[in-house]
């Protein structure tokens, strides 16, 4: 099918405001069929891919196309932190409906620009369609590059080791229950990747996850992926000054990365929040202060 005006003006503004000449990792990027890339010797690559859908990931009426665009990039950014890798392209498929007004996606792609540039990742293609349907939709794709062997995965985490957190949790939930229920935020909750503390973990961590879905459901997630049990100190746990314990526990969107290690991390990188356990037959997968602590955080296809 012949392109639209609409999709060669909308790339074309795209190519011209991420722009990037050829660098050592990126020998073509937009503007050809494919883009070109120059992982470095002795790395291996990561990829992941995420989709931000109208109405199920955020909402017209509630967040700022600004918003938006960071968080889309954001969520790709923290699965590459996650596992340690430092970003090398991403990659920006979009379906816009047909009466999207052209302020809305200019400031959607300056929100994934300025946290593009942050992250020194190049948006290095993508693919631009009209929505089919009211809603928008944008997927984003990740790639990352790390030292042969050394990426992080939830599946390493050994009995005695203690599990920490970076940041703070339960932002983001609060922020949305204040929105859902109409009420006003004065700055949106834009999520920071934690990209360079990932680095760092990777000679230190024996597991890691990042919080997308919510500490209960991505703990159980790298308890079954490493055959352990954890148990959390809630007393521990760093909430947000805005935020509940319950938002802490099972919020989704805080992006910090919840680790295992038997070495002690420094207060200035991550909180100490609880221990791994040795598994046992017909024992929860968490306890919290030896209580049961089911996963219920955000589950797709569940709500
Ligand atoms: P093709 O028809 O070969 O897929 P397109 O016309 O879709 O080519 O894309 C032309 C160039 O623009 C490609 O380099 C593609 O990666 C890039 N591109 C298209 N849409 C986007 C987008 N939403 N974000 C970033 N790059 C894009
Ligand atoms: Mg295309």
């Amino acid at each position: 099918m012949p392109p639209k005006k609409g999709e060669l003006a909308l790339i074309a503004q795209i190519r011209q405001q991420f722009a990037t000449s050829p660098t050592a990792l990126i020998a073509k990027g937009i503007g050809d069929d494919c883009a070109i890339l120059r992982p470095p010797t002795g790395t291996e690559i990561l990829v992941t891919t995420d989709f931000t859908l109208e109405d199920r990931h955020f909402r017209r009426d509630l967040h700022p196309a600004r918003v938006v665009g960071h968080r889309c990039l954001a969520r790709g950014l923290s699965d590459l932190a996650a596992m340690g890798a430092t970003p090398l392209a991403a990659f920006l498929s979009l379906a816009l409906p047909k009466d999207l007004p052209s302020a809305w996606t200019r400031q959607f792609l300056q929100g994934l620009q300025s946290l593009a540039q942050a992250s020194k990742v190049t948006l290095a293609g993508g693919d631009t369609a009209q929505s089919p349907t009211h809603h928008i939709l944008a997927d984003i794709v990740l790639l990352g590059t790390a030292p042969t062997g050394t990426s992080l995965r939830r599946s390493g985490a050994k009995p005695g080791d203690r599990i920490y957190v970076t940041g703070q949790l339960g932002a983001a939930a609060a922020q949305l229950r204040t929105l859902l229920a109409g009420g006003k935020v004065r700055t949106h909750h834009l999520p920071q990747p934690r990209l360079a503390i990932g680095r760092k973990l990777r000679t230190k961590a024996t597991a890691c996850i990042d919080l997308s879905d919510g500490l209960s459901t991505d703990l159980t997630h790298l308890c079954e992926a490493s055959k352990v049990r954890a148990e959390l100190d809630l007393a521990s746990l760093p909430i947000h000054p805005t935020a509940t314990q319950n938002d802490a526990l099972h919020g989704g969107e805080d992006y910090e990365l919840l680790f295992t290690s038997s070495a002690r991390i420094p207060k200035s990188i991550a909180t100490p929040i609880g221990r791994i356990l040795k598994p046992q037959k017909n024992h929860p997968s968490i306890t919290a202060d030896g209580i049961p602590l089911p996963p219920q955080g955000w589950e797709h296809f569940k709500q």
